[in-house]
């Protein structure tokens, strides 16, 4: 009989519950114990872990965030904080720790699997930045409810003639902001990769609207370097000479709250599972991913410290689709 522990980590993403779940039923299935551990690596620091059974984990496969909490621990940052971490574990007699959750998460997990303690990371985040994981899960989910909004605001932006701007997460990655601009119809993108120069911006929406369109919309990551607040301030000090304002729509942490769609629920599931699998057969030390339409493993050392780089070719799509 083999006793392990499950954590969510970071940002919430839809699609985190389905995760847990499918950890939970498949180390049953293995005749294994499961410790729910609360609040991520803060809650580990300080042992707090209840016994996950089968029924505990019913119902929750259509709800958005994590019954188990997560946090941001940056004491998990240091060597006295991991420790801390691994005594818990040991003392609640746990083997083995499944780590569900983004960059920083993962990077959590491989520090603690370098103390020797077997670790499985599942990729989950909204950013789709994880190397080892082609999408991760919450990404589609984040993608649709941010569609949602963009389609509301594009209906009114086409009655009134007036230029939209709608920001959305992305700390370092401008992944949810690009295909949100790709599938969402907009005239311009605004992203951390790109340098962006607010002028030549409203350039682009002048032009747009010379090509006859009868509204303008820009999506913008939130780490852009002219995010939305600073964009915005561009527009206003200067909407004399550049003939008209933008109007400011902040997303935040509305696209994480979305029940997880089918796509989400069904890669976490297979994620989640997979990662028991992978304890099942002795193996650890590796993340959990999704490369075309298989589950992958890759080694956590190399995916800490990367990020998945933009195709430059969706950039490239984004420009000419906005004609
Ligand atoms: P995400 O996993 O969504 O990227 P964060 O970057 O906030 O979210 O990371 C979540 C948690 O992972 C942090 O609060 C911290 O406890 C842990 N973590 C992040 N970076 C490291 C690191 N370099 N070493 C150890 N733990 C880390």
């Amino acid at each position: 009989m083999k006793r392990i522990a499950v954590l969510t980590s970071g940002g919430d993403a839809p699609g985190m519950n389905a995760a847990i779940r499918a950890v939970v039923r498949t180390a049953i299935g293995q005749g294994w114990e499961v410790l729910g551990v609360r609040r991520g690596y803060a809650g580990l620091a300080y042992g707090e872990m209840v016994p996950l059974g089968a029924r505990d984990v019913g119902g929750i496969l259509q709800l958005g965030g994590t019954i188990l909490g997560s946090a941001r621990c940056p004491e998990f940052r240091t060597e006295l904080g991991r420790q801390r971490a691994l005594r818990a574990l040991r003392s609640q007699g746990a083997e083995a720790l499944v780590v569900i959750g983004g960059n920083g998460s993962q990077t959590g997990a491989y520090e603690l699997s370098r103390l020797g303690f077997p670790v499985v990371g599942v990729a989950s985040t909204i950013d789709n930045d994880l190397v080892g994981s082609e999408i991760t899960i919450g990404v589609d989910t984040a993608l649709n409810v941010a569609l949602e909004s963009i389609d509301r605001l594009k209906t009114t932006a086409s009655s009134h003639g007036r230029a939209f701007l709608v920001e959305v997460m992305g700390r370092n990655c401008g992944y949810l902001a690009l295909m949100v601009g790709i599938a969402g119809g907009a005239e311009a993108v605004v992203i951390p990769e790109v340098d962006t120069d607010p002028e030549m911006l409203a350039q682009e929406l002048h032009d747009a609207y010379e090509r006859g369109k009868s509204h303008s919309l820009v999506v913008v990551a939130e780490g852009a370097t002219y995010n939305a607040a600073r964009l915005a301030e561009y527009f206003h000090e200067n909407e004399k000479r550049l003939g008209f304002e933008l109007r400011v729509t902040i997303l935040g942490h509305v696209q994480r709250g979305g029940a997880p769609g089918a796509f989400d629920r069904l890669l976490a599931t297979r994620l989640g599972a997979a990662a028991v699998e992978i304890l099942a057969r002795e193996e650890h030390g590796v993340l959990v991913g999704w490369h075309r339409g298989e589950v992958v493993t890759t080694p956590l050392a190399d995916v800490v410290g990367k990020e998945n780089p933009l195709d430059p070719r969706l950039l490239e799509l984004a420009r000419v689709l906005a004609q």
